[in-house]
């Protein structure tokens, strides 16, 4: 039986009280900036713990505005993670900045002890990604960044809730952007994003950015751009965003019960699970001996596995400017070789991961 990747149908199919929402919402017109919006900043505000939050246009602009706002701009670098997702790299390049990148470790999240050495005098700011839900280590990348007065800003798009010691994930740096993309833990039904922050003047600058600079409709008082999060899917975002905490629980408790059933199988290395963190599983990852193998006997099933990413961003063609030699990444190109990832969404029953478990052991012999 196939177990399919995408949960979106099961997400957005029990939503007679969403259309009553919507109903509701069209004939106000309220279609920019309005009363939803902000009822959905002050929410995500008060999920996270931050004074702040500022829906925007996407995930890439989450993380774009807050780094144009601390100062990036044409020339500067900005230390990020070589094994992320394409749009942390866009949101630097957007700015005529240069992303810089830190090697992984098996946690997928930049390794810390390699960002001093990655630091220049052209060097602006820190970019850490806390990737497939794992949080980087900010208890030691903080200290750094001071000792250096760099900003940071987190890519915390894939690790909504995700926290360190207790601190979530966005609560670390200056600020930190979320994505609402379909493929993301709490998603709305297009592109959108949350910028968090603390910081009172950062809070209002980054709301002169999203809105062409516009202090009001006849004062524009910086050069910005037009990155709202569209007050429809803000509507969206409420309907939702009560669940993040559910939504969170389930990828945890499917995670874990795919690391009992595979943690005797020799082929399949589990990744660290250090003390201290809250891991939100985005992605459900492990190392397989013989991944390509294992991937085409898993597809063949109609399981829909898959590979983030099978191709280092570094090695590129889009990246090829930034004059990287293939080999410079050492874990991130591994990973490219023997990461795999499984279904492990809020939808995902045990029947399917009890499959997907079954499918895998067979595949090794280990039934
Ligand atoms: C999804 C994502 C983003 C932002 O993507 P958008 O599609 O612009 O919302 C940024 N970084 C990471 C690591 C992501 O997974």
């Amino acid at each position: 039986m196939p177990v399919r990747y995408s949960y979106l149908p099961q997400q957005f199919g029990d939503i007679d009280d969403l259309w009553a929402d919507l109903k509701r919402f069209v004939p106000t017109g309220d279609f920019t900036l309005g009363a939803p919006l902000e009822e959905f900043e002050g929410r995500f505000a008060k999920l996270i713990g931050t004074r702040h939050a500022i829906g925007v246009g996407s995930g890439t602009d989450a993380l774009k505005l807050p780094l144009k706002a601390l100062g990036v701009g044409h020339g500067d670098e900005v230390i990020t993670a070589a094994n992320t997702f394409i749009a942390t790299v866009g949101a630097i390049a957007e700015l005529g900045a240069r992303p810089v990148f830190v090697d992984c470790d098996d946690t997928f999240c930049l390794r810390v002890d390699q960002v001093e050495a990655a630091i220049t005098e052209r060097t602006k700011a820190l970019l850490p990604v806390h990737f497939t839900g794992y949080m980087t280590d900010m208890d030691a990348l903080m200290p750094i960044a001071r000792r250096h007065g760099l900003p940071v800003v987190e890519d915390a798009c894939q690790a909504i809730l995700a926290d360190q010691g207790g601190k979530r994930a966005g609560t670390w740096g200056n600020a930190a952007g979320f994505s609402l993309h379909p493929l993301k833990n709490l998603n709305v039904w297009g592109d959108g994003g949350v910028i968090v922050t603390d910081d009172d003047g950062l809070n209002d600058h980054l709301r002169l950015l999203r809105n062409h600079g516009m202090r009001n409709r006849d004062e524009i008082q910086i050069m910005g751009y037009n990155s709202r999060l569209d007050t429809l899917q803000a509507v969206v975002g409420n309907w939702l965003i009560g669940s993040t905490e559910e939504i969170t629980a389930r990828r945890i408790a499917n995670a874990e019960y795919y690391d009992r059933a595979l943690a005797d199988i020799p082929e399949i290395r589990l990744p660290p699970r250090p003390a201290g963190h809250r891991r939100v599983y985005h992605l459900y990852v492990v190392f397989a001996e013989d991944r390509d193998g294992l991937l085409a006997h898993l597809q063949g099933q109609g399981i829909e596995a898959k590979i983030h990413y099978p191709v280092p961003l570094y090695l590129q063609e889009g990246l090829k400017y930034l004059g990287y030699k293939p080999g410079a990444f050492p874990t991130t190109d591994r990973h490219t070789l023997d990461i795999i990832t499984f279904p492990t969404d809020q939808h995902l029953s045990r029947d399917e991961q009890d499959q997907v478990i079954a499918a895998v052991r067979a595949y090794y012999g280990r039934g």
